[in-house]
């Protein structure tokens, strides 16, 4: 039997840890705070008492922490207690810069890495129907794949080590301006007097369809059930999203490229996050 250790067993962990632990597999769980361990009493799972015990158990090691100071420290620590063969996977959303230092660093001791953000949120998470953007060897991409087909649906090899995170913010810094436009679309609906069960039902099959309408639509009682069903709570932070735009922002400095939409977007969700409602789903920005 295969033994995993995930570690970070928070909105999203809590979802795909559950998913493989209903496979054949000896899943060891961990995180700092105690709370989340709440979910797992019903589940096959065991629980870690610290990370150097979480290492002598496994043989693949999944990351699911909240941002890349995390990941480095969490990366450093456990790089100290690993074994060569072992292999790292680390699916928190980070920036390219820190992802590739920690897997460099675990290459220098033998082990074998992935970069693997995801896609899909809590739902794809719970319901393991997440895409997984990769980088990293191919050969180990080969090997960690069944994995990526039991917490998701879709996995793609972007390139080398970092270039699954390059992927995510591309693809985060779009889904954040999404979500402005489509807030802006449904209030102009509104102020025109009209039924915005019609509006969604046009929408969602005509050229202005996307996933934020489709799958989130943003309305409260408007298409599917999406956070703004329950007040916006659950879901994706505000707070995650703008860490996520400010890593998109850093990367185009970096690069020199113009994103003149990703910046007024920035803006947008830093002043919603530093108004009190990082918290909320990252949805509620239409309201803000
Ligand atoms: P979360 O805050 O709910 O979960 C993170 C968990 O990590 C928490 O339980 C926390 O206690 C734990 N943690 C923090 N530091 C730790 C440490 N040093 N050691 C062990 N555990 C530690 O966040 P989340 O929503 O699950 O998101 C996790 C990652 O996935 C983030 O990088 C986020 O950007 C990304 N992501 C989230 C979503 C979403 O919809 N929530 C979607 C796609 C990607």
């Amino acid at each position: 039997m295969r033994k995993i250790g995930f570690i970070g067993l928070g909105n999203m962990g809590k979802g795909m840890s559950i998913n493989l632990c209903k496979e054949n597999f000896q899943i060891t769980g961990y995180d700092i705070n105690q709370n989340a361990y709440n979910y797992f009493k019903d589940q096959n799972i065991n629980i870690a008492e610290n990370l150097k015990s979480l290492m002598n158990e496994a043989e693949i090691i999944i990351t699911m922490l909240p941002d890349g100071a995390s990941v480095n420290a969490v990366w450093t620590e456990i790089i100290d207690f690993s074994k060569q063969g072992q292999y790292l996977i680390d699916c928190s959303t980070i920036d390219v810069k820190t992802s590739r230092s920690v897997q460099m660093l675990a290459k220098e001791k033998g082990l074998l890495t992935l970069d693997a953000p995801v896609s899909g949120g809590v739902i794809g998470a719970d319901q393991g129907t997440l895409t997984f953007m990769v980088g990293g060897n191919p050969d180990i991409y080969k090997d960690m794949k069944f994995l990526f087909e039991i917490m998701g649906k879709n996995s793609i090899l972007c390139g080398e080590e970092g270039a699954g995170q390059s992927a995510k913010i591309c693809n985060n810094m779009l889904l954040a301006s999404t979500m402005i436009a489509v807030g802006e679309s449904f209030n102009l609906g509104k102020n025109l007097g009209l039924d915005l069960d019609k509006l969604f039902e046009v929408i969602s099959t005509s050229t202005g369809s996307c996933w934020a309408v489709n799958s989130y639509c943003p309305i409260k009682g408007i298409g599917p059930t999406s956070p703004a069903d329950r007040d916006y709570t659950g879901g994706f932070a505000t707070a995650l999203m703008y860490k996520d735009l400010g890593l998109a922002v850093d990367a185009a400095t970096e690069t020199k490229t113009n994103i003149n939409y990703g910046m007024q977007t920035f803006e947008k969700y830093k002043q919603v996050t530093t108004n009190g409602k990082g918290n909320l789903d990252f949805s509620n920005v239409i309201n803000e």
